[in-house]
C-alpha cells in the first residue's frame, strides 16, 4: 500500500513550474470511490496528517455552534474522518467504498455522533464527560509561521455562557420553578402516530414546553436579566501564549473557562492553532525547508546568498570554490531550524533546495559554442549507422490530456528515489 506521504517530504511547488520530481509526492492510488476524500477536500492519497489537518479546519467551520444550519454537512465530514482517519476502515473504504463500510462487521452503518467525533479530536472528553461538565468551546487562532518562531500573546475575544448573576442560575425568583405541566417533568413527550391501516408508531420528542428540562418557571416569575434561561452570554477577552517552537494543530487549554451551566462544572476552552502558509519556508517537525533559485553560473561557479530568517536577521550562505550543485540538491543550516517547543534556544535545521535556473534558448551565439564545449566535460559521441532512425525531437506540453494520470499510474509501481537530506555543516 502506497500512503508514503509521511515520511517523503517535498518543498511546495511555489513557482508553478512543472518539475519532474513534484510527481513522486502525488502518486496515484486506486480507490473504489472517492467520496470520503471528497467531503474532506483531500486526495486519496493523503498522508493520515492531512487528514487530520482537513477535518479539523472543516470540523471548526462547521460546528453546529458557528453554522447552526450546516447540521447535515457537520455529520458528513464526521463520517468521512471516522472512516478515513482509521486504517483499517480506510482500507475497507478504499476497496469496497461506502457500501462496504456500511456492512462492515455487525451489518449496520455505526457511525459515532458527529459530537462524539470532535469532542475526541479537540480533547473535550466524549459524552460522558459531557454529561456532568459544561460544554468546552473549541476555537481556532490563526498564527503565523514568525508567531511560532518568535513566540507571541494573543488576545481572543470569546462569548460564553454565564451563569446568570441576578438569579444565580434559578432562572426566575427562589421558589419559582414548577414541574412542567406539559410533560409532567419528563422532560420528553409522547405522540401517537398511525402509519398505516392498523399499525401506529409512538415517537418521543423533547418537550417543547421545557426544552427537556422537566421543569420551567411560569413567564412572570422569570427573571428579567436571563429569561429564565440560567445563563446570559458575555463576552470575555483570553490571553493566548504562543511558545516558541508550537506547532500547527496544538492545542492550548483554558480550564474552566467554557460554557457555565448551572449544577455542571464548566467546560473548557481550547484554542487550536492554525498556521498560515509561508511565502518562503515550509515547517517538517524541527525543520525549515526553502527552495532557492540559482543561476547556471553560480551552480557551476560558487556564489554567496542571503537568507532572512523569521526573527529578521540574515544569513549569508556560501558555496565552496569548485562545488558544482545541481538542480535539486539539498544544503542544509544546522540550529536555524524552528525553535523546539519547551527547549528553545535549541532548534532544528533549515533545509535549502536550490534549484537551478538555465538560460534561456539561443542565450549564446552559436560561434561562441566551442569556447563554452572546450571547458565543460566532454560529451558522448555518437556513431549514426544506417540500420538507424533519425527521427523529430520536438516539444512537448505536459499538460496535453491523459499523460499526467499515465506518468501516476507508471511511477506507482515504482517506489523512486526519495530525496535523502545529505548534510553537512555550514
Ligand atoms: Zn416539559
Ligand atoms: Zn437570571
Amino acid at each position: 500500500m502506497a500512503r508514503g506521504g509521511d515520511q517523503s517530504w517535498r518543498p511546495r511547488e511555489s513557482d508553478g513550474q512543472p518539475e519532474e520530481r513534484t510527481a513522486q509526492n502525488s502518486r496515484a492510488k486506486m480507490v473504489k470511490e472517492t467520496q470520503y476524500y471528497d467531503i474532506l477536500g483531500v486526495k486519496p492519497s493523503a498522508s493520515p496528517e492531512e487528514i487530520k489537518k482537513a477535518y479539523r479546519k472543516l470540523a471548526l467551520k462547521y460546528h453546529p455552534d458557528k453554522n447552526p444550519d450546516e447540521g447535515e454537512k457537520f455529520k458528513l465530514i464526521s463520517q468521512a474522518y471516522e472512516v478515513l482517519s482509521d486504517p483499517k476502515k480506510r482500507d475497507i473504504y478504499d476497496q469496497g467504498g461506502e457500501q462496504a463500510i456500511k456492512e462492515g462487521g455487525s451489518g449496520s452503518p455505526s457511525f459515532s455522533s458527529p459530537m462524539d467525533i470532535f469532542d475526541m479530536f479537540f480533547g473535550g472528553g466524549g459524552r460522558m464527560a459531557r454529561e456532568r461538565r459544561g460544554k468546552n468551546v473549541v476555537h481556532q487562532l490563526s498564527v503565523t509561521l514568525e508567531d511560532l518562531y518568535n513566540g507571541v500573546t494573543k488576545k481572543l475575544a470569546l462569548q460564553k455562557n454565564v451563569i446568570c448573576e441576578k438569579c444565580e442560575g434559578v432562572g426566575g425568583k427562589k421558589g419559582s420553578v414548577e414541574k412542567c405541566p406539559l410533560c409532567k417533568g419528563r422532560g420528553m413527550q409522547v405522540h401517537i402516530q398511525q402509519v398505516g391501516p392498523g399499525v401506529v408508531q409512538q415517537i418521543q420528542t423533547v418537550c417543547v414546553e421545557c426544552k427537556g428540562q422537566g421543569e420551567r418557571i411560569s413567564p412572570r416569575d422569570r427573571c428579567e436579566i436571563c429569561g429564565g434561561a440560567k445563563v446570559t452570554r458575555e463576552k470575555k477577552i483570553i490571553e493566548v501564549h504562543v511558545e516558541k517552537g508550537m506547532k500547527d494543530g496544538q492545542k492550548i487549554l483554558f480550564h474552566g473557562e467554557g460554557d457555565q451551566e448551572p449544577e455542571l462544572e464548566p467546560g473548557d476552552v481550547i484554542i487550536v492553532l492554525d498556521q498560515k502558509d509561508h511565502s518562503v519556508f515550509q515547517r517538517r517537525g524541527h525543520d525549515l525547508i526553502m527552495k532557492m533559485k540559482i543561476q547556471l553560473s553560480e551552480a557551476l561557479c560558487g556564489f554567496k546568498k542571503m537568507i532572512k530568517t523569521l526573527d529578521d536577521r540574515v544569513l549569508v550562505i556560501t558555496s565552496k570554490a569548485g562545488e558544482v550543485i545541481k538542480h535539486g540538491d539539498l544544503k542544509c543550516v544546522h540550529d536555524e531550524g524552528m525553535p523546539i517547543y519547551k527547549a528553545p534556544p535549541e532548534k532544528g535545521t533549515l533545509i535549502i533546495q536550490f534549484l537551478v535556473t538555465f538560460p534561456e534558448k539561443h542565450w549564446l551565439p552559436p560561434d561562441k559554442l566551442p569556447q563554452l564545449e572546450a571547458l565543460l566535460p566532454p560529451r558522448h559521441k555518437v556513431r549514426v549507422t544506417d540500420d538507424m532512425d533519425q527521427v523529430e525531437l520536438k516539444e512537448f506540453d505536459p499538460s496535453e490530456q491523459g499523460w499526467r494520470q499515465h506518468r501516476e499510474a507508471y511511477e506507482d509501481d515504482d517506489d523512486g528515489p526519495r530525496a535523502g537530506v545529505q548534510c553537512q555543516t555550514a
